[in-house]
């Protein structure tokens, strides 16, 4: 018996003995050709013979999404040939290069405020998303976290990264802004990705609003020290039609704002505890007067003497924002 998608594979596969077949009998045929015949014939006789989608070396399935975009696939992604290999590293590579693409430029300012961030892939892609807008109404700084690691979850980042430029530009309230972008990621995700997400918009006169789907708390640090800011709504992508409440607060001169993604909170050192916020709090209160720059590399000194010999499991990133004083 034929899966759905086998039998998809195997029409796909007789078109293209047939274009072969016609490519073939043209007077200046490639040679090359003739071999791409053999592969596709070898392929319907595996499907015949029930050894189609079987890894050779191992006997365990092909990965199914490989094998659609590719039939003659005939190895599973554990035993790939060299030369498979370096292509998808340079596959992953580019990715990686084009995520990067996708980052505020460093020390960015706008309306009164410095900004600095830090973005660290746990892999060679990120989930994580971070963006920073200049707008007539201020500066606007968002900040998420995708469900999952790897290609996928960056697909999602970029994804995010896409809906919530193009929704900056229509000067939407907060609430809206965010309840689009919601549904526009809900229509495009499957059931279980979701993207937890901050994004905030800070005027010239030191007012912040800012909705949080899901996310963990944005730290307001003051001279005084470091308090938790808002509580947080669900995250994007969990149900289509939901509200997200704006919070509001006053900044003063030299305050700060903090953000973060769980690579920082969940962060575990050699005995399997997490960093968690409470060390966050403290830290940020203790470099209450700092730049931008000067917490942020604070943050990381103390987070990699805390996780010392701990391989980083988690996409991690910190964004400080600063009214000028
Ligand atoms: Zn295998």
């Amino acid at each position: 018996m034929l899966t759905a998608d086998q039998r998809y594979l195997r029409t796909e596969l007789e078109q293209r003995r047939e274009r072969l077949h016609t490519a073939l009998h043209s007077p200046d045929a490639d040679a090359s050709l003739s071999q791409l015949l053999t592969d596709v014939d070898a392929a319907l006789t595996r499907m015949e013979k029930g050894t189609f989608g079987i890894c050779e070396e191992c006997h365990d399935a092909i990965e199914p999404e490989r094998l659609l975009a590719d039939p003659l696939m005939q190895f599973c992604l554990d035993h790939l040939s060299r030369d498979e290999q370096r292509a998808l590293e340079s596959d992953l590579s580019l990715a990686a290069r084009i995520q990067r693409r996708l980052l505020p430029k460093p020390g960015f300012t706008a309306a009164g405020w410095d900004v600095q961030f830090h973005y660290q892939p746990a892999g060679m892609v990120s989930g994580d998303y971070c963006d920073l807008l200049e707008t007539d109404h201020g500066l606007l700084f968002l900040l998420g976290d995708v469900s999952g690691k790897g290609v996928a979850a960056s697909m999602l980042m970029s994804h995010l990264h896409a809906t919530f430029r193009s929704l900056a530009e229509a000067g939407l309230p907060l609430d809206r802004m965010v309840e689009h972008g919601n549904r526009i990621f809900c229509e495009s995700t499957l059931a279980g990705q979701f993207a937890t997400l901050v994004v905030g918009r800070a005027a010239r006169d030191g007012l912040v609003e800012f909705v949080s789907a899901g996310h963990l708390p944005v730290l307001h640090i003051y001279s005084g020290g470091a308090t938790p800011q808002g509580a947080t709504g669900v995250p994007l992508g969990m149900f289509c039609n939901t509200r997200f409440p704006v919070h509001r607060l006053s900044l003063g001169r030299g305050d700060t704002l903090f953000l973060y993604t769980d690579g920082l909170t969940e962060a575990r050192n050699h005995t399997g505890e997490e960093y968690g916020i409470h060390r966050v709090r403290t830290l940020a209160a203790r470099h209450a007067e700092a730049e931008p720059a000067g917490l942020i590399s604070a943050c990381l000194n103390e987070l990699q003497g805390f996780g010392k010999g701990v391989k980083q499991t988690d996409d991690l990133t910190l964004l400080a924002v600063r009214r000028s004083a």
